[in-house]
């Protein structure tokens, strides 16, 4: 086949895939708004909290922050907010951003000592002309804008650290006590679509690494005609196939939630040599319908959903059978 026949057959291949970058819901297909709240991972009171917000008219934005607020307040969780497992020296840092249904966002990277992440990056998104604050700077401007500082090394997490130097041997750990980055996506009352993002990160990561937690359309990305979708587990692989904004693509490419996430998995575990058997990554979706769906590549990931139906989490499905 010559340049030019290809050309022409690629395109008439496309058009009758009906590729359409611009895609909207069509009204009739639009939800009525019953609301509806999911997260990565069994993270009940998390979304009953941000039900409550919602199920009082209150907006998506306001239900996610408060959502993932109440597991960076949790001491026991070991990779979020409070309590998360620290890098290498033993420090701390947090990952968290945040997206609303204008499609504005507002991102931290490697915060220290400050434990409402996704709030600080709720406030970048509306206090700063800015979407993403690093480090010094992120812990400087949170303090401005009245966070208090602690220390989140609780004595759980350092014995852990100190364990962990013994032998200093560094692999992701796949599904960290079936909780790690909490990720969460809401729609309200006016059918508005908003998601959220936090987590310490890898533990006993490297100093200064970032993960895809805080990276928009890695991470989180949402689009109020489509959907939203975010990620947990190994960041490095999710930002190589910018995972979030993938899925949200494929929905808009008319894939249900759990195709797409599907789809976005298949990406990262077929690639050319990858060793996907000794890493868990997992997506959850909902899209403007109110359909939901989740699919990670290790077995143990699950979703939280709070609906008119009630609070429930959902074992996923995954790709990798032989685990
Ligand atoms: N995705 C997070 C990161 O890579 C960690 C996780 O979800 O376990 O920082």
């Amino acid at each position: 086949m010559d340049r030019r026949s290809f050309i022409k057959s690629t395109g008439v291949a496309s058009l009758g895939m009906g590729l359409n970058i611009n895609k909207t819901f069509s009204a009739s297909k639009q939800r009525p708004s019953n609301p509806i709240v999911v997260a990565t991972w069994d993270v009940k009171n998390a979304t009953k909290k941000a039900w409550e917000i919602l199920n009082s008219q209150g907006s998506s934005l306001d239900a996610i922050e408060e959502g993932c607020k109440v597991e960076e307040a949790n001491k026991d969780g070991q990779s979020v907010g409070i309590g998360g497992l620290p890098d290498r020296e033993g420090d701390v840092t947090l990952d968290a951003c945040i997206m609303d249904y204008k499609g504005n966002c507002g991102s931290v990277v490697y915060l220290k000592n400050v434990k409402h992440a996704i709030s600080v990056a709720r406030m970048v998104m509306e206090k700063t002309p800015h979407v993403m604050i690093a480090g010094d700077g992120a812990k400087k401007f949170a303090l401005a804008m009245g966070f208090k500082e602690e220390n989140l090394l609780t004595e759980k997490s350092k014995k852990d650290w100190i364990k962990w130097k013994e032998n200093e041997k560094y692999q992701p750990i796949i599904n960290i006590e079936n909780h790690d980055t909490i990720g969460m996506l809401a729609i309200d009352k006016n059918n508005n679509i908003s998601g959220g993002c936090t987590t310490s990160g890898l533990a006993y990561k490297m100093q200064g690494r970032v993960g895809d937690s805080p990276i928009i359309g890695a991470g989180l990305f949402i689009d109020n005609e489509i959907g939203g979708a975010v990620a947990t587990g190994l960041g490095e692989e999710v930002i190589k196939t910018v995972g979030s904004f993938f899925v949200v693509e494929l929905m808009r490419q008319g894939y249900s939630p759990k195709d797409a996430c599907k789809f976005a998995i298949e990406r990262i575990v077929k690639k050319p040599e990858s060793n996907y058997k000794n890493f868990q990554v997992g997506y959850i979706a909902v899209n403007k319908n109110g359909e939901t769906g989740s699919y990670s590549i290790q077995k143990g990931f699950s979703m939280t959903q709070y609906d008119i139906r009630g609070n429930k989490t959902l074992d996923s499905p995954y790709y990798n059978k032989m685990g």
